[in-house]
């Protein structure tokens, strides 16, 4: 018979920005209980719920695995781009990794949905997602979907919003 396709998701972002902890959001409860084990070389998750497959990179100090992680840009149909808002002095290489995934031929292409959580909202010295917004110039941004919201992945807040946006884009 006829299968939904699979929709793929890549979940981006420095490391510590929370992606780990907004992946287990989406995992099944089966999922959560399983163990992950890290790819050698560079860090990457991969899980599936129901027809919608996860893959989280950790854009981070991994220069030289770059090319490997690439791959998976042409192969997913939305990206979720997590910030830790309250991760102020790393703020420039995180508007650099996004230059860097804009630019790219996989990604330029393609009116690829970007969600972008600024993520960590409870932490005291967190930048608002309006800040964020501004510092990573997201407004030059034309060509694609894109949307932020303020989030926090330990409670859950701010999720619903994000991915309500975000499963409107992708479909
Ligand atoms: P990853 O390296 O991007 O996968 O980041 P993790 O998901 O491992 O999170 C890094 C650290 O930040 C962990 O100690 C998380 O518990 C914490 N963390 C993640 N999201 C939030 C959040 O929204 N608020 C706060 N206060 N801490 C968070």
């Amino acid at each position: 018979g006829l299968r939904k396709q699979e929709v793929k998701v890549l979940v981006v972002g420095l490391n510590n920005s929370g992606k780990t902890t907004v992946l287990n959001h989406f995992k099944s409860e089966d999922d959560k209980s399983t163990e992950i084990v890290p790819t050698v070389g560079f860090n990457i998750e991969k899980f599936k719920n129901q027809n919608v497959g996860f893959t989280a990179l950790d854009m981070s100090g991994q220069g030289r695995y770059r090319d490997l992680w690439e791959f998976y840009y042409k192969d997913c149909q939305g990206i979720i781009f997590v910030v830790d808002s309250s991760d102020r002095l790393r703020l420039a290489v995180v508007r650099h990794e996004l230059d860097l995934l804009l630019q790219h031929p996989d990604v330029s292409s393609r009116a690829l949905p970007i969600l972008f959580l600024a993520n960590k909202m409870d932490q005291r010295d967190a930048l608002s997602s309006v800040k964020i917004a501004s510092g990573l110039g997201l407004d030059r941004i034309l060509d694609k979907p894109w949307h932020i919201c303020a989030s926090n992945a330990i409670t859950g807040e701010g999720l619903e919003e994000g991915v309500t946006w975000f499963t409107q884009q992708v479909r």
